[in-house]
């Protein structure tokens, strides 16, 4: 397929557990979606070097000893990539695709094949949303070899898991009460709950902590821990400056902007603080000239300007809320203002997140009040002038 396929230029509506953030048990997997925030993807800014990607079971080298694979995702957001580094006799494996039959076939085809039938000395896990935490338990099981994880992103996933065959608490209907749902969604949230574990692999019981800052020798190889957070609580990139490869996870994509969600575990969260945040240091932190390994699309030159398109994106987005707060408005009635689009039942949960996350930030900065009502539902009024947040 060309890098350049105009399918995958399309608004980025798309499904895809990239799109989940701290509480995704709620929804079934054919729900999980995104919606386009309106942050531009300019051509121009972007290189894709790479001119072929990997079918499922192949394998293409991006730079010595780095070979990536891509799996197959049950979802309009099709693919995960994943990356096999060589490490002495074995492989260390970055992300692990869900646990899906298509997905154990993929992995079942390239380790006697492109693999060369080398064994996996260990798992590393961006982060714990299933596409890419879902098979680790297959690997480290089949292999015997550990799991690499930072700690809250390990301890989430595993409160998340501990969500199936749970019914919906009470707190989190509250929650989406309060964001305006009626009682229709609610119901359809009751019937979808614990969803999330049903698409990960028996997680291995124990992990290797991988905090920021670290150094995790790869073959011979370097590569820096450089943590974000705001799509998912404590997500690992891994930075190598001897190839100038960033491996980024969800925490920067070249094509289609990841989910940066309030859920009801943490109602007050500012999600959207963290990720900005995230932004700066990751800018601050690797330089320019590396060649992005995102866990969706293809390879990409241009980070810092993704960054900005990014951070600009989000800027945006909270000045056009500003704007329609001068009358009190619900989460689901800014729907239209955050996505210039009707948002449908299927994209409910997402919407209401990512609504959510940036008035909750413009509450945090002091910009917008929020009002409970006598039914328990959040009303939201910008305070005093309309001062952009965006200059
Ligand atoms: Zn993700």
């Amino acid at each position: 397929m060309d890098c350049l396929d105009p399918r995958l230029l399309r608004p980025p509506l798309r499904e895809g557990f990239c799109a989940a953030a701290a509480r995704v048990s709620s929804v079934p997997i054919a729900r999980y979606q995104e919606l386009p925030l309106g942050v531009p993807v300019n051509a121009q800014s972007l290189v894709y070097p790479l001119k072929s990607i990997p079918s499922p079971g192949e394998t293409i080298e991006v730079a010595p000893g780095v070979q990536w694979l891509r799996m197959p995702l049950p979802m309009a957001l099709n693919h995960i990539n994943v990356w096999a580094i060589e490490d002495g006799a074995s492989w260390t494996v970055v992300d692990t695709g869900m646990h899906t039959p298509d997905t154990v076939a993929a992995w079942q085809s390239a380790f006697p094949g492109p693999l060369g039938g080398r064994p996996v000395g260990r798992v590393i896990c961006t982060h714990m949303h299933p596409d890419h935490v879902g098979m680790s338990g297959w690997l480290t099981r089949r292999f015997d070899c550990p799991l690499w994880m930072t700690r809250l992103e390990y301890v989430t996933c595993r409160m998340l898991i501990a969500d199936t065959g749970r019914e919906a608490p009470a707190d989190a209907l509250r929650f989406y009460r309060a964001a305006g749902w009626d009682e229709q969604a609610i119901e359809d949230y009751k019937r979808r709950f614990g969803g999330f574990g049903r698409r990960v692999h028996a997680l291995p019981d124990s992990f290797h902590r991988v905090s920021d800052g670290d150094e995790i020798k790869i073959g011979g190889r370097r590569w820096r821990a450089v943590i974000g957070s705001g799509h998912s609580p404590e997500h690992l990139c891994l930075h190598c400056p001897e190839l100038s490869l960033l491996i980024s996870g969800d925490q920067v994509l070249p094509r289609i902007t990841s989910n940066v969600s309030v859920f009801p575990t943490e109602p007050d969260a500012d999600p959207l603080a963290d990720w900005l945040a995230s932004i700066d240091s990751i800018r601050q932190r690797v330089p320019d000239d590396v060649l992005v390994l995102p866990s969706h699309n293809e390879p990409f030159r241009g980070l810092h300007a993704r960054l900005s398109q990014l951070d600009t994106g989000h800027m945006e987005v909270l000045d056009r809320l500003l704007e329609a707060l001068a009358t009190p408005k619900r989460a689901i009635d800014v729907f239209e203002v955050m996505f210039r689009r009707r948002v449908g039942p299927g994209l409910l949960i997402f919407a209401t997140g990512e609504s959510l996350a940036h008035l909750s930030h413009l509450v945090h900065r002091g910009r917008v009040t929020r009002q409970l009502d006598a039914e328990g539902v959040a009303w939201y009024r910008a305070i005093g002038c309309s001062r952009p947040i965006h200059p």
